[in-house]
């Protein structure tokens, strides 16, 4: 039977006492399961037992998971609106949830304080939860099940291709995390374009094909976009209300909020776009927000789409002729290597992870990372198409803004809140490695062997920005010169000691040493005025 905890009816359940609080169609209930925002699979480990008759759902809509960073307001929209479709859908199975809405006056606001008055009022035999893929909230369910209420059951979380304990097993005992070495074993053990023993194809990687850019006329399929229905209408009246003051525009909204709805996306983007993603995976278009890429991560993040039903679509669209190698295995590798790896490196190391600060970087993050307002059109593109859609492919957020914030030498703290909440798909277990160790080298290697770090010429050759830009990419100093110049050889003047006997940085190290002392001055009074004139506090 569908069950809406309302005010009145949880003050008539404490008034009705233990007995009534504990009788579900005449029986004690067994399991309370707790799901949680982002764990919206029916195939979910917690669910996958579920006896109606005798378990109960939890779901609960908290104040501090809307507040701990300010979010765009698209995310919290998209995961409100999808909690509340997926309790609709398990209702319609005929389970019983126990729904906790944002603006119930009962609601403790809490992860902990949700599971602690659930259980207090139905007396569970246990709690089950899937363990959460964020440290923050697995530490507070923790600490709350020791105030009480019932035993604490966390289940493996076994959507990911590899366990934590998997993790763990493949990186004990290595100095050094290679992605590529961990993906490797992957496609081993899930088969995927393998041909026995051996990739098929004969190379793990195609990523020397994928680096073009599009040619001129080069038609882009428009993104899918699903219309609000009345439901996800209350949602974005919700959102406007309490979270004006969040970033980002909230509307137009046309995020997937179902399951059946983010399966459509996927098939548009194996139909349209798959057989492209490889070779214009790292181009930037101005105005082209999604390019050839899935747009699908904040589907995979909150469980309505699975990465191994993503992956095996994938593969069998190669097996069929309908998408080439290169893009096949480029995107698989994105899922089953880069997503699977952070998540693996997040649980290894953290809470310790997010502290570390290897290149000492301390500069406060300028305003245009809010508001868009600069004339470095790379950024302006990267940030309004952040406002915009809640959303930047990979390398506008590695090689724009990302790298942007490492030359600058920004706060790591301050630019991962900034990840965390800006984009739909932000989880900490996923932005933070690629935030703190991908795009700013903050936790000194072991995610990547360099430092991304790359002056206007890269970004002038996988965009059309710099063309239309204020700021010439050619020159080198001056006030016209585009920042990322002077700021990318200050950045290797700066961390020097940290950087120069790593020998994957021994080339730019070189052509610095070629540098007169007068050149190298220059470069620093050039990057601390462009720092200046751009809003960094130095
Ligand atoms: C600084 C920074 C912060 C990031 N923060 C997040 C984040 O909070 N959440 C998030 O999901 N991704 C994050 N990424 C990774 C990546 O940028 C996004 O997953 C991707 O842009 C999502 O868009 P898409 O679905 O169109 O991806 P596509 O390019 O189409 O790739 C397909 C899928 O592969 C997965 N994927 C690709 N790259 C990565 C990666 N590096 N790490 C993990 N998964 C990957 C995603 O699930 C994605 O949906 C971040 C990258 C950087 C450099
Ligand atoms: S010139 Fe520099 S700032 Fe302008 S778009 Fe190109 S890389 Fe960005």
């Amino acid at each position: 039977m569908a069950r809406e905890l309302g005010r009145g009816e949880d003050l008539f359940r404490t008034l009705q006492g233990r007995v009534a609080s504990r009788r579900q169609g005449g029986l004690i209930v067994r399991n309370l399961v707790f799901v949680l925002g982002d764990q919206l699979t029916r195939s979910l480990a917690s669910l996958r037992d579920i006896d109606p008759a005798r378990d109960r759902i939890l779901m609960a809509e908290v104040a501090q998971e809307t507040r701990y960073v300010r979010h765009h307001k698209q995310k919290i929209a998209l995961i409100l609106s999808a909690m509340r479709a997926f309790a609709a859908e398990l209702r319609a199975e005929g389970l019983t949830v126990d729904y906790v809405r944002l603006d119930d006056p009962d609601n403790t606001g809490s992860f902990p304080g949700e599971m602690l008055r659930a259980a207090r009022r139905l007396r569970p035999e246990r709690i089950v939860v899937t363990e959460p893929g964020e440290w923050r909230v697995r530490e507070a369910l923790g600490d709350g099940a020791r105030e009480g209420g019932a035993p604490l059951e966390f289940r493996d979380d076994d959507r990911f291709f590899a366990s934590r304990a998997r993790f763990a097993r493949w990186a004990e005992g290595r100095k050094s995390f290679r992605m590529e070495f961990f993906y490797r074993e992957m496609r081993r053990e899930t088969g995927l374009l393998m041909q026995g023993d051996a990739p098929v194809g004969g190379a793990w990687n195609y990523d020397a094909e994928n680096r073009k850019t599009p040619p001129k006329g080069h038609v882009l399929p428009p993104p899918p976009r699903f219309a609000p229905d009345a439901a996800t209408r209350e949602v974005l009246d919700l959102v406007a209300a309490r979270f004006a003051d969040h970033f980002g525009d909230l509307e137009p909204f046309g995020w997937a909020v179902t399951r059946a709805d983010a399966l459509k996306a996927l098939a548009h983007f194996l139909a349209r776009n798959l057989a492209h993603f490889g070779d214009y995976q790292d181009a930037m278009l101005r105005g082209e927000e999604f390019l050839h890429h899935a747009a699908i991560s904040p589907y995979l993040n909150i469980g309505l789409l699975t990465p191994r039903e993503v992956c095996r679509a994938a593969e069998q669209a190669y097996e069929q002729g309908r998408a080439p190698l290169n893009a096949v295995e480029g995107f698989i590798r994105q899922i089953l290597g880069w997503r699977e790896y952070v998540r693996g490196l997040y649980w290894l190391r953290m809470p310790g992870y997010a502290r570390s600060n290897a290149l000492r970087a301390n500069r406060p993050l300028p305003d245009f990372y809010w508001s868009g307002e600069t004339d470095m059109l790379c950024v302006a593109e990267a940030v309004g198409q952040t406002r915009r859609h809640a959303y930047a492919h990979h390398i506008q957020r590695l090689m724009v803004t990302g790298n942007f914030a490492l030359l600058a030498g920004l706060d790591p703290a301050e630019v991962e809140e900034w990840y965390l909440a800006v984009y739909a798909d932000a989880f900490e277990w996923v932005e933070l490695p690629n935030t703190h160790g991908m795009a700013l080298f903050a936790d000194g290697g072991l995610l990547a062997s360099k430092p991304y770090a790359a002056s206007g010429a890269y970004i002038d050759r996988m965009s059309d920005y710099c063309g239309r830009c204020r700021y010439d990419v050619k020159a080198k100093s001056g006030e016209g010169a585009c920042p990322f110049n002077p700021l990318y050889w200050n950045f290797l003047i700066e961390n020097r000691d940290r950087l120069a006997g790593n020998p994957r940085m021994a080339m730019p190290y070189r052509s610095l040493a070629a540098m007169s002392e007068a050149r190298r001055a220059e470069i620093v009074a050039d990057a601390r005025a462009a720092l200046t004139r751009l809003g960094v506090r130095l």
